[in-house]
């Protein structure tokens, strides 16, 4: 697989209206979209740092993963995602090769228009990864 960048750092919340400020009005970055992920039960809001976004990500329901992260004592970053050059369905076949326990076997739609999937955090050394292309 070819990876060029990090994509985004996914930062868990319990609110977005109640971090928000701190991202634009403290560090001034600029914010450009809010998006809601029905099938993941998050809100998402996305900042511009430069070519990388952080992605803020609020729980819609108790049973959402980022509210079962919240609860467990997590705080912050919550994933880290790379930008995939040659396809993440690819890139997802060589991670299967090498025995990465797979969150998705395919890829899927995510937020912000991208293809992504998730490599389980027991097999990449505690960082939930995302995989992502355009
Ligand atoms: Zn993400």
């Amino acid at each position: 697989m070819k990876i060029s960048r990090i994509e985004h750092l996914g930062i868990a919340v319990q609110s977005i209206a109640d971090v928000l400020p701190y991202y634009t009005d403290v560090l001034g970055l600029e914010f450009y979209k809010e998006e809601v992920v029905e099938d993941q039960k998050v809100k998402t809001a996305f900042l511009r740092v430069g070519e990388v976004k952080i992605e803020l990500l609020e729980p819609t329901s108790p049973d959402s993963t980022i509210q079962k992260f919240l609860d467990n004592g997590g705080r912050g970053v919550h994933h880290v995602a790379f930008k995939v050059e040659d396809g993440v369905a690819k890139a997802l076949s060589e991670c299967d090769q090498h025995g990465i326990r797979l969150i998705d076997k395919a890829p899927r739609g995510g937020a912000d228009g991208l293809k992504i999937a998730f490599l389980h955090p027991k097999s990449t050394y505690g960082i939930l990864t995302e995989l992502c292309e355009e």
